[in-house]
């Protein structure tokens, strides 16, 4: 299986650095050296902003059907190359194939979804108080855009913001994940072979905090836009705020999954078990806090465990591979630590809780059940393959628990009551919530956290909104 080693692309050209600085790649299933990707120094940096101020210039010129047909020429190449990129992510991030495919395919409903709402981007005209004068109100991109995004959907952390901001009339400067950078750097391609001009998109690697700290407080970055965890989106919202940056943060999540008493237990197994072990449970909407009303919770959680313990661990190349390996060695020692707390504060190991083999990030699906709530699996984002049970009695205990951390970003919940769904999506403080449902963050809807989980959104009208100025002008006739 071939992967490509990763260049730089500024000003529509792709490259090395100028200093020729690589860093490796890993494949995550073997912990062997892959391929090689561009570190970008200063000189790399200062060439790819001044070619996004470039870029910017011609792109917000061009009429929006003109925009919309380039995006849409780039959704068919990634249809169209589905399968190659697929083979490539599988083989940085350790996803299975199938999970690879689906993300790659996703991009091109991202794209084509955002193309088309870049031909609504209205202004209004506001009845003004004199007949000489017509008020407007318009809406404009915002300039230059810097993106960081994560090693977990290396395409799809991208095109949602890419795809927003090239509808909005912006350009955007990436920074992809140095650990995944071959997937994001295809995606950039099929833009580029789609005919956006140069210098509209770019895309870097390097240092993550040392392209941060240079890029945000840059004149030509107008707008930053970040998915990572907290504390790392807290710092680069500061930085942004004393430069008075437009900000999208997309941030952690530690999302409660309330099992009501009358619920269809063996949806919420085949729902949350399925959404808890995609990726590895490395995804910032993964279903983590377990909260299940006790006359329920033996039912709950022995099909848990059953689901569990029946999934295929393996390769994503591998055929009938159902979990992956964890994408970096970082989360397999967060994995054993939060294992390790739990059970000694007293919850009880239902399945997993051990690495599997010697080679590569594996770990088995992870049951813990009657955890304590202070237990750290109960508080820290796990982002891993666990799930972490406790019983509830009343739905208001489990209501007030959702809501105890400062996380806000996706929650789960199983009830047959429509009561008790309207109480949960008054009450359930997060910013995205699936009743009775797996997860479904599909383009047009809203997608992003509340509290501690961020601001902003990468969905629907509101993910423009993020790209544009609103500006008032007011005209009179003389
Ligand atoms: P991390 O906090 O070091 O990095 C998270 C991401 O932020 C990475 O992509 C990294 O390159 C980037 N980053 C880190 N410091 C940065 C800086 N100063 N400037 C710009 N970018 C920076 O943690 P990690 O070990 O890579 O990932 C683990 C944690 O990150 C998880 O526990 C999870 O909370 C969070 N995470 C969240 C998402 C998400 O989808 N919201 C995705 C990946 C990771």
């Amino acid at each position: 299986m071939t992967y490509p080693s990763t260049q730089l692309f500024i000003d529509g050209q792709w490259q090395d650095a100028a200093d020729g600085r690589t860093l490796a790649v890993f494949n995550p299933a073997t912990g062997r050296e892959i391929g090689r990707v561009a570190h970008a120094g200063i000189a790399d940096l200062d060439r790819a902003l001044a070619a996004a101020q470039k870029g910017f210039e011609v792109w917000r010129d061009v009429p929006a059907i003109e925009r919309a047909r380039t995006m849409r020429r780039a959704a068919a190449l990634m249809r169209e190359r589905a399968e190659a990129i697929a083979a490539v992510l599988t083989q940085e991030n350790g996803k299975p194939l199938p999970e690879a495919r689906a993300e790659a395919l996703a991009s091109a409903d991202i794209i084509e979804w955002f193309a088309d709402e870049g031909l609504r981007v209205y202004g209004r005209i506001v009845p003004s108080r004199s007949l000489a004068v017509r008020q407007l109100v318009l809406k404009d991109p915002v300039g230059p855009v810097a993106a960081f995004t994560p090693w977990n959907f290396p395409i799809n952390q991208v095109v949602r913001k890419l795809s927003a901001a090239l509808a909005s009339g912006c350009s955007m400067l990436v920074k992809a994940p140095e650990e995944t950078p071959a997937a994001p750097a295809a995606l950039i391609r099929a833009f580029a072979d789609a005919g956006v001009p140069a210098g509209v998109v770019g895309l870097v690697y390097g240092n993550p905090a040392e392209i941060s700290a240079y890029l945000i407080p840059h004149p030509v970055v107008r707008k930053v836009t970040f998915t990572g965890s907290t504390p790392v989106g807290k710092q680069l919202a500061a930085l942004a705020g004393q430069h008075m940056k437009r900000v999208t943060m997309e941030l952690g999540g530690h999302a409660p999954v309330i099992v009501c008493e009358d619920a269809d237990v063996q949806l919420a197994v085949k729902a949350a078990g399925a959404a808890k072990f995609r990726n590895a449970g490395q995804v910032c909407i993964s279903p983590t806090r377990f909260l299940v009303h006790r006359s329920v919770q033996n039912e709950f959680a022995e099909a848990l465990t059953a689901y569990a313990r029946g999934l295929q661990v393996g390769d994503g190349l591998a055929d009938g591979t159902q979990m992956g390996p964890l994408a970096n060695p970082r989360r397999l020692t967060a994995m054993a630590e939060l294992t390790r707390d739990a059970v000694e504060q007293g919850a009880r190991l239902l399945a997993g809780g051990e690495r599997i083999g010697e080679a590569g990030n594996f770990w088995q699906p992870t049951i813990l059940n009657d955890v304590p709530l202070g237990a750290r699996v109960f508080n820290d984002e796990p982002f891993g393959p666990m799930a972490a049970i406790r019983p509830f009695d009343q739905l208001e205990e489990a209501i007030a628990e959702a809501n105890r951390l400062a996380y806000g970003l996706a929650g789960y919940a199983y009830t047959r009551s429509l009561k008790n769904a309207h109480l949960l999506s008054q009450r359930v403080e997060v910013g995205m919530l699936w009743v009775n449902q797996p997860a479904s963050p599909s383009a047009e809807l809203p997608f992003g956290g509340i509290k501690d989980s961020g601001y902003g959104s990468e969905g629907g009208p509101e993910a423009m909104e993020a790209y544009l100025n609103t500006r008032a002008v007011s005209i009179t006739n003389v």
